[in-house]
């Protein structure tokens, strides 16, 4: 009998590295034969996805991790992902005004901070992730960022990642995002559990009975986790996978 019915799982940091290099492709393919045992006969939780990521890059590790039952959250909630149906649901409580607001933003970022060397991630729908390739000059821009945004009194929240500045509709987030897939599964809060690396993750952490982190996890999040891996990333993974 298994204790918890899912997992919420980080992407970045967790399955696959902060940077730009080659994923594990063997510790994904152990955490697919986890997935595929536990979607066939029901002893585990299945790990599913919470990620910042676009909803293309997400639906690409959901299918690579075997996930193909649970709905997974993709750009920071914005998405709601279900790979049983294939079916992409936007969060319902984004307007057609926000999204031309993010249009309109976007254009800002392209024209005063392109000349700058800031380049936008490509595939996000309702949000706008920002990179650099000096992330002490992005992060220099934060400032004039955030005066911009409560200038033209666009609503979003403006945060920094290891190497994106992310800005994200007020009301869209991790958390959103994990209260539409609890409402929309009907799965029990209490028999969840969660994995993230970040702060942000923090997100992930509320809405679960049991956390943990791989071992390259900021410190201020294994201090809120029940369990922190001796492994990093994929590897770290495997080893909460086999603790649950
Ligand atoms: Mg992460």
């Amino acid at each position: 009998m298994r204790r918890y019915d899912a997992i919420v799982c980080d992407i970045d940091g967790c399955l696959s590295p902060e940077h730009s290099g080659p994923m594990d492709a063997g510790a994904l393919s152990r955490i697919a034969a986890y997935n595929l045992g536990a979607q066939e006969s029901g002893d585990r939780p299945v790990l599913t996805l919470c990620s910042g990521r676009p909803q293309p890059f997400a639906e690409a590790m959901c299918r690579l991790i075997g996930n193909r039952t649970l709905p997974i959250v993709c750009e920071n909630g914005v998405w709601l992902y279900d790979p049983a149906a294939n079916e992409y649901v936007m969060d319902p409580a984004i307007t057609p005004e926000q999204l031309e607001m993010i249009a309109e933003a976007t254009r800002w970022v392209r024209r005063e901070l392109g000349p700058r060397g800031v380049t936008i991630q490509p595939g996000k729908a309702a949000s706008i992730s920002l990179y650099h390739a000096d992330t002490a000059i992005l992060r220099s821009l934060t400032p004039l960022i955030e005066s911009t945004f409560a200038r033209e009194g666009w609503p979003l929240r403006v945060s920094m990642t290891w190497l994106y500045i992310n800005c994200d509709l007020v009301h869209i987030s991790k958390s959103s995002g994990v209260r539409r897939l609890i409402a929309c599964t009907g799965l029990d809060g209490a028999r969840l559990a969660g994995i993230g690396d970040t702060t942000s993750d923090l997100a992930i952490r509320e809405h679960v009975a049991w956390f943990a982190c791989p071992s390259n996890a900021q410190d201020e999040l294994k201090q809120r986790a029940d369990f922190v891996a001796k492994q990093p990333e994929a590897d770290g993974v495997l080893e909460i996978l086999a603790r649950l």
